[in-house]
């Protein structure tokens, strides 16, 4: 079968992957001039390889086989960051609380979480359950920023989430950067990829789909689109998505976030730190050397957290926040790298995840293939979302779905 693949994020590479590994004949179209999509590696001191920093994702979690797998395959160190993605420091909170104290309260919340139905709000449940705590305040702040959305938006169940955990788990990155999967996938596929190629319509009929790209027009059997849930949703696509669908996808919780990487002038140790008024947490970590590297990471989630850090206007802002913060730290401001992705035409957005307002069978309807066209992305991994799991795994299952339509037909 003849398939295009619209998007190189790890939804669409890892997804072309396996189409050639079924053996068939695949096409990957990418509008940016690198892959990778919402994965960006790059040295935040140019020539240093000890300054890498991730402009979006960051973190390998628990639980992320797939991600695992793919680094053994291509040979890619996955690097402890000697610090834990799911403790951080609580600092700023409206009275003195210990990540311990959070931890318990977290874990006490849990049962009550569990039989309380989905469709209520994190923010209503915290008012019912732990009203005035200051535990509650940092827990809530602690969702917002990892879901980068408000917690009147998520749903209750985020408590139970292995993202939204307060234990000690490990967590670690890819070694010289995530990025690193991404280049090695597309290293794999050849010249199947094609960068600086957005597709601008995908015309499906009976007999196959039409794609234009640059003024001219691919015929396929089958089409993936693996991009972003917002461009998705307006996409010149023939015939248009179901009213469901659409329904479903408007239900998702849309998540805005960015980061600052500012090097250090001095060594530091590993550290996790959160801001709960501010609303952005902060680290130092190791990398595949198993050195802190010289540089303090931070990321801030949802959109009234962006907006009292005044990231359209620059790093000034949240560089004073981040002092403010952290005073042990010898920060070099003049060095500092802002990302923002809400302002990145091919984004739009951080992520997505199913929040209060889902319904039952949105994980389904969202990615329901339509005809010919296959959906793969963050958005349509279910529990998975809003992650590279997610994607990497979304591009398997929608290469499975498009081989069996071929075995079918
Ligand atoms: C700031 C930030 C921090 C994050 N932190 C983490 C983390 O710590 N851990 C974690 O697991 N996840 C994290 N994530 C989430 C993770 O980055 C995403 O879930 C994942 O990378 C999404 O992959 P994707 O392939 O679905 O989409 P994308 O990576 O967005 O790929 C889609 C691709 O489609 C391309 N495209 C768009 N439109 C077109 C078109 N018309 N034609 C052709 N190509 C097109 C885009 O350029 C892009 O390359 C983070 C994300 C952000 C933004």
């Amino acid at each position: 079968m003849r398939v295009v693949v619209i998007g190189a994020g790890f939804a669409g590479l890892a997804c072309a992957d396996r189409l050639v590994a079924l053996g068939h004949d695949v096409t990957v179209l990418e509008a940016r001039d690198r892959v990778g999509g919402r994965v960006w590696s790059q040295e935040l001191i140019a020539g240093r390889a000890d300054t890498v920093v991730e402009r979006g994702a960051e973190f390998v979690l628990s639980g992320y086989d797939v991600m695992h797998e793919m680094a053994r395959r291509f040979d890619l160190p996955v690097a402890p960051s000697g610090m834990s993605y799911y403790v951080r420091e609580p600092r700023h909170a409206f009275a003195p609380v210990t990540s311990e104290e959070v931890a318990t309260t977290a874990q006490d919340l849990q049962p009550t979480a569990e039989a309380t139905d989905r469709t209520v709000s994190l923010r209503a449940f915290l008012d019912v359950h732990a009203p005035g705590a200051a535990t509650a305040q940092v827990l809530a702040a602690r969702a917002a920023i990892s879901w980068a959305a408000p917690v009147d938006l998520l749903s209750c169940h985020v408590l139970l989430d292995s993202v939204a955990s307060v234990q000690p788990l490990p967590t670690a990155r890819i070694g010289g950067g995530n990025q690193g999967i991404a280049r090695s996938l597309a290293a794999a596929l050849g010249d199947r990829v094609r960068l600086n190629a957005p597709a601008s319509a995908v015309h499906a009929a009976e007999d196959g789909v039409r794609i234009d790209v640059l003024g001219s027009t691919i015929e396929a059997d089958a089409v993936v689109m693996a991009i972003p849930l917002p461009l998705l949703e307006g996409f010149d696509l023939r015939p248009g998505l179901p009213g469901v669908q659409r329904d479903a996808m408007a239900r998702m919780v849309r998540g805005h976030a960015a980061k600052l990487h500012v090097p250090l002038g001095s060594p530091a140790r590993t550290s996790a730190v959160l801001d709960v008024e501010r609303c952005f947490w902060c680290w130092t970590a190791t990398d595949a050397s198993g050195q802190v590297q010289p540089v303090v990471h931070c990321f801030s989630g949802s959109s009234p957290a962006l907006t009292g850090l005044d990231v359209a206007r620059g790093e000034g802002e949240w560089l004073q926040a981040l002092g403010a913060l952290r005073p042990d730290l010898d920060l070099d401001g003049d060095g500092a790298l802002l990302t923002t992705w809400d302002d990145d035409p091919w984004a739009t957005f951080a992520y997505s995840g199913l929040g209060a307002a889902s319904a039952p069978d949105d994980e389904e309807l969202i990615r329901a293939p339509i005809a010919r066209v296959h959906l793969a992305g963050e958005h349509t991994a279910g529990d998975w979302s809003g992650l590279m799991e997610g994607a990497l795994r979304s591009g398997l299952r929608a290469a499975d779905e498009v081989h069996a339509g071929s075995v079918h037909t």
